[in-house]
């Protein structure tokens, strides 16, 4: 029965194949392959196995404590990005806060002065107002006193409204104020105005007992 064993050497493979021979040395992809017969199989306790192992050993180890770093490394990367970006997360929250506490104080602070602003205001027209009344009053006094000045000394009387006719000038409206062709316009004469009666309306004292 054949077996084959692997080696990562050219030389260990051929020490292994002195002593298990008849057998053949072959390139694989993994290092020197020994094809073997059993039957001739014999344990290698030569220097060079132990030594192999050994080897072998010693880079499984090497290898295995650098995976062991990497991850170790790998973790304290990630624990390092967690702890920025939570860092972050809060410095976010914290400005942000900040900027409403800010934004309620301006609110606050805006619509307090408007307030002050508006009660200042109010308080102007109710003097004005105040002032205002003061003199209506002492208008319709005077008034009164007028009033009864008047009935004595003239009799009754009463305000009524009327209408005053009188003529007015205005830009011909055949013409448009040039007068005509030669002049000849006959709504104006040639002159370019035209003369209009108006009504202006207006009020008056008229006093009933006079003749
Ligand atoms: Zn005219």
């Amino acid at each position: 029965m054949h077996k084959f064993r692997l080696f990562s050497s050219y030389s260990e493979a051929q020490s292994f194949a002195q002593v298990n021979a008849p057998s053949r040395i072959q390139r694989s992809s993994e290092g020197f392959c020994v094809y073997y017969d059993t039957a001739s199989e014999q344990e290698t306790t030569s220097n060079d196995t132990l030594e192999l192992l050994k080897r072998n050993l010693a880079s499984e180890t090497d290898l295995r404590l650098k995976y062991e770093q990497e991850v170790n490394n790998l973790r304290a990367e990630l624990s390092e990005v967690r702890g920025k970006i939570k860092e972050k997360a809060s410095e976010t929250r914290k400005a942000l806060r900040e900027e409403y506490i800010a934004r309620q104080k301006e609110l606050k602070e805006r619509s307090h002065a408007e307030l002050s602003r508006l009660r200042d205001e109010k308080e102007r027209l109710a003097k004005e107002r105040e002032k205002f009344s003061e003199m209506h009053e002492k208008v319709q006094e005077d008034f009164k006193l007028i009033k009864r000045a008047l009935k004595e000394r003239f009799g009754r009387f009463k305000v009524t409204d009327y209408a005053e006719e009188h003529e007015d000038s205005f830009f011909c409206s055949q013409c448009g104020g040039d007068g005509g062709a030669a002049g000849g316009c006959k709504r104006c004469d040639g002159t370019g105005w035209e003369k209009r009666v108006v009504l202006t309306p207006g009020r008056r004292v008229v006093f009933e007992d006079l003749p």
